[in-house]
This record gives C-alpha cells, structure tokens and sequence, in this order.
C-alpha cells in the first residue's frame, strides 16, 4: 500500500530524515517509535504532503502511483489520514461543519445535512461521546484528551485506507487508550485492508494494540524493525540499545 525507499526529507533547508525506508502492507499494523526529535513527526507530515516538509530524495508510492505527484486533497481522497500530534484550535468553525465539508471533499459529493447527522452521530456514540461536542469549535479549549477524542472521532467519520496517527496515545488515560484500540477494530472489521502507522512513545498502547511490525526511528533514519517484543526490548533498555 505505502512503500519509501531511502526517503530524504529537509525543512527550511536542514535535513531531517534520510535514507529512510518503509513499506506498509494492506491490513497491517506497524508502531513507529523514536527519541523525540528523532523525525517522526516529520515522516507524518511528508506523507500527507505537508508544504513545508521537502522531499530531497528517494521515492515514495501509494497503491503503485507516486505519491509526490498528489496534492494534499488528493491524498486524502485516495484514503490517507493523518491524526495531528498537536491539533490546531480553530474558533468558529463548528466540529460538525468541519467534519461535514470533509466528508463531502473526501467523497467528492455532497451529503444531506440530516443524513450527515445520522454518520455524526453513529461515531459519536461509538466513541461514547455526547452528541453536543459536535457543536463546539474546533479543539478550542479542548483537553488534551478531547483534541485525541475529536481525531478519532475524524477517523471514524472519514474512515481512511491508510490512518498515521502521530502520538495519539499522549496523556491519554487507560479508557481513552481502549478508545483508539476500539477505533481501529472498527476501521479494520469494516476495512480488511485498513493499514495504521501509530506512531508512539508509549510501551502502554502495546497492550491494547498489536502491532504487526514495530520500527525504531533515530536521527531520521530507521535503525532496527521488527515484531512486538522489540518495542518490550526499548522499554527495558531505552533507546541507546540501538
Ligand atoms: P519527533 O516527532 O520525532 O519528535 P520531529 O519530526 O518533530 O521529531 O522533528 C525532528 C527534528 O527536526 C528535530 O530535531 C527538530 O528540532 C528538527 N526541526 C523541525 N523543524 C525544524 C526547522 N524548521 N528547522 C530546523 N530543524 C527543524
Ligand atoms: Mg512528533
């Protein structure tokens, strides 16, 4: 579904991330962790096609077409999602209309409102959330906790192919990190071919989600991958193993 090979990725003209490679099978699962600073964020933002991210080598497919000739919107449209690590505050624009104008860009047709309610709804009370979150702006004066709630409610809603979730276990409590297991089996039981890229620094998400390959990312380059037990050997031994 997803295949990078010896990615160079640079923003305002330092190098981040180099010679990185990575290929994500349809239905997998894989957990990306790293030091902070070590380019995680910065592989999630080059996937969606962030403009201030620029890709200085290497080559980067999505289902066989390149993934650098597709703008953001395209990218959405052809099922990649990305749930932001820090999520912007947007006052005024309501999470209902929010979600709403994205479904319709993403499904390139409009929806009626009532029958976008019914979706709305439907995710909302898979997420046990109350149905008067959908009225607020978007992520202002949000918890942390509800800004992680609100990208898994954008995931339900838009139902992506391929989801990068960047750190959406942070500061989550024990109920919250059963959310996004849940989240994901209901994206993978509608969706076989659903992929998730979770990237974490979280040994705690493991026991909620299994991931079929784990990868470590240091200085922008992954340095080892593997199954589950080697995220159990970076919450023994740190980091400096590798
Ligand atoms: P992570 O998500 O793993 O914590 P990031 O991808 O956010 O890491 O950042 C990777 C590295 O890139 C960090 O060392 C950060 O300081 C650096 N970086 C990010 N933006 C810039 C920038 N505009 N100029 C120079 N360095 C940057
Ligand atoms: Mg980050």
């Amino acid at each position: 579904m997803l295949k990078i090979r010896n990615l160079a990725v640079a923003r305002d003209q330092k190098t981040i991330i180099s010679n990185f490679s990575l290929e994500v099978a349809p239905g997998s699962t894989h957990f990306l962790m790293g030091p902070n600073g070590s380019g995680k964020s910065t592989f999630a933002y080059t996937i969606m096609g962030h403009p201030a991210y620029e890709v200085i080598s290497g080559t980067m497919s999505y289902k066989d077409s390149d993934l650098r000739a597709l703008s953001v919107d395209k990218r959405a449209q052809s099922g990649i999602f990305l749930a932001f690590q820090q999520p912007i505050e947007i006052p005024g624009v309501m999470v209902s209309g929010f979600l709403k104008e994205a479904y319709q860009a993403i499904h390139k047709s409009p929806i009626s409102a009532k029958e976008f309610m019914g979706i709305l709804h439907d995710a909302l009370d898979l997420l046990g959330m109350d149905y008067a979150f959908a009225s607020r702006s978007l992520n202002e004066s949000f918890s942390g906790g509800e800004k992680k709630r609100l990208e898994l409610l954008q995931m339900l809603v838009l139902k992506p192919q391929l989801a990068i979730l960047d750190e959406i276990d942070s500061g989550l409590d024990v109920d919250a990190l059963k959310l996004i297991a849940r989240v994901l089996d209901i994206l993978r039981h509608q969706n076989p071919h659903f992929a998730v890229v979770c990237i974490t620094h979280y040994h705690r998400l493991l026991t909620y989600v299994r991931p079929d390959y784990v990868h470590i990312i240091k200085s922008g380059a992954i340095v080892a991958s593997s199954n589950a037990d080697l995220a159990r050997t970076i919450e023994a031994e740190g980091y400096d193993a590798f």
